[in-house]
């Protein structure tokens, strides 16, 4: 549901955009005017500014009795889908709109050349794409946002009311300057359509709930210091590249330093595009929840469907050359570039990796429907221009991905336009950016790195569906994988280290390129690997999931095991499978489809995406469906990793102090195991309350019910081993010596504000809540109530006294040491806020109020040491406060 829910709030976004200028020719914040008078024009308010605008508009109109010709004398021509002039002196830019091109659709759509990410863009950043219709209305020329979102069947008597309380958007307004009556061709300045944000919205937003100077914004935007930087006019589409000036002469947060040059001057580089709406038979196909593509969202209007969806799957217009034959060329290949700044190294991987997509185009029909290329080094084209795909590789001060593949389509179709990859350096290395690396910020609550965005702001940017953090995740994986290889004695296969950076590289390029064909994830492709094979490597020679779309656990092996492949090398069986759903073009055939569509309770074809996934406390409901997990059997995998993470703590320090090097590595190490550890919990802790969802439709052969309850069985194997590896009294107990060496590096002035010692309790004390928070969540322990009225076992009280169990029993008799007494006021204070706070149902609540009693009865039984009882009778102190507050 997220999915949709964020989709539609994007929907409602666009629509929004439009409606501030339509009063106003120009959204942006200040107007047009020589810099010096900048500040003060900074003072007058929007409205009066506007105001004043359209009587210089009427002043110029009066004047206008000219021919085209005659304006554009001695300008440069720069011809192509429209004729511009390009004013020698001024830079000016006029377009020419033949009467012709009126009241047809173009596509828009603009991306980001460059930018800060601290406000808010990154270079290849996607934004928006929109149709758009020039409209001439007397003597001025529109343009106007259509709404592509609703359907209306013509047959329908509805369809005559297809506009009712659907807004177009006026973006732009513009008087015509001279026209040119017999050839009809209307003269338009665009200086200011292209340099302000009236096609679309540059400056994010601010977050009203933000506190002044709490993060780095853009200043306004200064029209004097904006220009248009490059122009592309093509036949079929025309790109303009403009450099936005945001300036604010005293910025209370100046952003960090390293990577903001002068926050006072801030500089975005877009690229609007406007492109001719492609002409040819290609046929929408339409979304199955089966299936996991990337959507252009439609409703049906005119159908009393429950479900009215005209929903179109994104995908490439791919036709065969020969269409009788089983297997054929595609007239268009789609055509992939390596840009030219990629190490000479990996151009080879990327290649292999992403021409192994073609065994599922294959399997839909089409021989060699994707191509690799090389951008010579002397190509006459940037890798910015949008006819050309490309893999793009840089390295930022702050990368926001680490791999991005996003895409553009055509609202109307869902046809996939054009397409890029973002592949960032800091993927291969092995550095933690961030200063203070005992903060949460490493313990991920997302996908989100320690040095990236938050979800929230990913969430602002717009084609954040498509936001994708597996580079970062398969950094953390690597470093991981790469830290157990050196402390963990696995018979020294030292090598082992370049085929773990190959095949995370090679995932890399699998997965972003996957997102590009139109695929969204599949967090749930994990379980087709069945546990018994999971490092067998003659039984993964379909890969080690059944998609590259999940972002799974480094398949590392445990002691005793041999190495097989770390991340799958090919795209899985459902990769295959969905390929041929979205473009087999036998599959037009509505028959043949839902045939296809049949096959989905297949266990290697199974399918859950980011909506459904169970990443964050309280999110989704379906264990299966997550990150961070491996097999059929994820619980066990989880454990045998967490004994692997349990015996690298304890060896790391021997094997990763060198003489003559500081201890940062040694540092990163016990941050990585440490979160490990994290995820690995977590992976299990979703079991207990969880539900199996099963997306096939009824009637469909191997379906089950929509939601059956996990076994008990593994319920309370999942309790088992959280008991044992996440709140145990040894659970964090580790080597002294190796906590007595988790030294930063020490640089300049860093660590400034804070203080570097490790915060051994209190990163403990964050693995553990977090998973606390999953099992106490008010969502779980309602549907742990909901789900037993429809067969699960593991009941509430059950599920609480297990977890009282797990929290008080194993140092009921004796002392309970430091990361015990943290663990067990945090657990007593979680029970509190249940009984007194206002987000749990009352089931929940007496659960916790007869847990409060039974610990506190044993607080007054148990007595143990000085410290033991001290902390003893401050429990007893902290129940008897709540309990009698509860009943006063
Ligand atoms: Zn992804």
């Amino acid at each position: 549901m997220e999915t949709i829910q964020l989709g539609l709030k994007q929907i409602i976004f666009l629509i929004a955009l439009g409606s501030f200028s339509s009063s106003a020719l120009y959204a942006q914040e200040d107007q047009p005017e020589p810099p010096a008078a900048e500040t003060k024009q900074d003072e007058v308010s929007e409205s009066d500014a506007s105001d004043k605008e359209d009587k210089e508009k009427v002043k110029e109109e009066v004047k206008k009795d000219k021919k085209i010709k005659d304006l554009v004398k001695d300008h440069e021509v720069l011809d192509g889908i429209f004729k511009l002039y390009r004013d020698p002196k001024s830079g000016a830019l006029t377009m020419a709109i033949r009467e012709d091109q009126l009241d047809k659709d173009y596509i828009y759509f603009s991306h980001i050349a460059d930018g800060v990410t601290e406000g808010g863009h990154f270079r290849g950043q996607y934004m928006s794409q929109k149709v758009i219709k020039l409209v001439k209305y007397y003597n001025r020329i529109e343009f106007i946002q259509q709404n592509p979102y609703f359907y209306f069947d013509p047959a329908s008597n509805l369809s005559k009311a297809k506009d009712a309380n659907i807004s177009t958007a006026t973006l732009s307004a513009h008087p015509i300057l001279a026209s040119d009556s017999e050839q009809k061709i209307y003269l338009i300045n665009v200086d200011d359509l292209f340099k302000s944000e009236a096609l679309d919205q540059v400056k994010p937003t601010p977050d009203p709930k933000d506190k002044p100077g709490q993060n780095f914004q853009l200043g306004k935007l200064s029209s004097g210091k904006s220009k248009i930087s490059e122009i592309h006019n093509y036949p079929k589409n025309l790109s303009v590249l403009v450099n936005y000036v945001y300036s604010n002469p005293a910025p209370l947060n100046a952003g960090s330093w390293f990577d903001i040059t002068d926050a006072r001057n801030v500089t975005v580089k877009m690229q609007h595009t406007l492109i001719a709406m492609p002409e040819n038979d290609y046929k929408p196909r339409y979304d199955d929840p089966r299936v996991g593509y990337f959507i252009d969202y439609v409703n049906d209007m005119t159908s009393p469907s429950a479900t009215p969806w005209r929903d179109m799957i994104h995908r490439w217009n791919l036709v065969k050359k020969n269409p009788s034959a089983k297997l054929s060329e595609p007239v268009e290949p789609i055509v992939w570039w390596i840009e030219n700044t990629t190490p000479e190294e990996i151009r080879p991987i990327i290649k292999d990796a992403a021409e192994a997509w073609n065994i599922a185009f294959e399997a839909a029909g089409f021989k060699n429907a994707l191509q690799v290329k090389i951008q010579p080094d002397d190509a006459g084209w940037d890798a910015g221009d949008i006819r050309y795909n490309v893999l793009r590789w840089t390295s930022s001060p702050r990368p926001p991905f680490g791999g991005y593949g996003p895409s553009f389509t055509n609202p109307r179709t869902g046809q996939i336009l054009g397409a890029d990859i973002m592949l960032e350096y800091s993927f291969l290395t092995r550095h933690l950016t961030q200063s203070n690396v005992f903060e949460d910020t490493l313990l991920e609550t997302s996908t989100a790195h320690n040095n990236t965005l938050s979800e929230e702001a990913l969430a602002t940017f717009k084609n954040h569906e498509q936001s994708c953090q597996m580079a970062n995740h398969l950094q953390l994986n690597n470093m991981l994988a790469h830290t157990l290889a050196m402390v963990i004695d696995q018979g020294g296969d030292i090598d082992a280290k370049n085929e773990l950076v190959k095949e995370s590289i090679y995932y890399l390029i699998l997965h972003e390129l996957g997102h590009t064909l139109g695929l969204n994830h599949n967090m749930k492709a994990t379980q087709a690997r069945s546990y018994s094979t999971a490092h067998d490597i003659e039984a993964q020679s379909n890969g080690l999931a059944g998609s590259v779309m999940d972002y799974p656990a480094v398949n590392f092996a445990p002691r005793g095991k041999k190495q097989s492949h770390y991340y799958s090398v090919r795209p899985g069986d459902y990769d295959i499978w969905a390929i041929q759903f979205g473009y087999d073009p036998d599959l037009n055939d509505p028959v043949a489809r839902e045939k296809h569509l049949a096959k989905s309770t297949d266990k290697a074809l199974a399918f859950g995406n980011d909506a459904d996934d169970m990443r964050a406390p309280g999110k989704g409901i379906d264990p299966r469906v997550n990150i961070y997990d491996m097999t059929d059997n994820a619980i066990q995998y989880a454990e045998d990793r967490l004994k692997l993470d349990a015996i690298a703590l304890s060896t790391m320090r021997e094997k990763l102090i060198k003489n003559g090097e500081g201890y940062q590595e040694l540092r990163n190490a016990y941050l990585i195991v440490t979160n490990d550890i994290a995820w690995q919990g977590r992976v299990i802790s979703r079991y207990i309350g969880g539900i199996y969802v099963d997306r096939a439709v009824a009637g469909q052969e191997g379906a089950t019910a929509p939601y059956t309850p996990v076994e008990i069985v593994k319920q309370r194997q999942a309790m088992r081993v959280l008991r044992q590896y996440i709140f145990a009294p040894d659970a964090f107990m580790t080597d002294p010596k190796l906590l007595q060496h988790i030294a930063i590096q020490r640089r300049g002035f860093f660590h400034y504000s804070g203080t570097e010692d490790p915060k051994i309790h209190s990163r403990a004390g964050q693995i553990q809540a977090d998973i606390l928070n999953q099992i106490l969540h008010p969502r779980t322990l309602m549907r742990i109530v909901d789900s037993s009225l429809y067969g699960n076992n593991y009941s509430i009280t059950d599920v609480m006294r297990d977890l009282t169990s797990a929290v008080f029993d194993d140092d009921a008799r004796g002392i309970v040491n430091s990361f015990r007494q943290e663990l067990q006021i945090m657990y007593v204070n979680g029970l509190v806020g249940i009984l007194k706070g206002n987000d749990h149902d009352y089931i929940a609540r007496s659960n916790a109020f007869e847990n409060l009693n039974d610990i506190r009865k044993n607080m007054a039984r148990w007595r143990g040491d000085a410290a033991t009882r001290a902390h003893r009778d401050h429990i007893s102190f902290l129940i008897d406060k709540a309990l009698e507050v509860y009943h006063g």
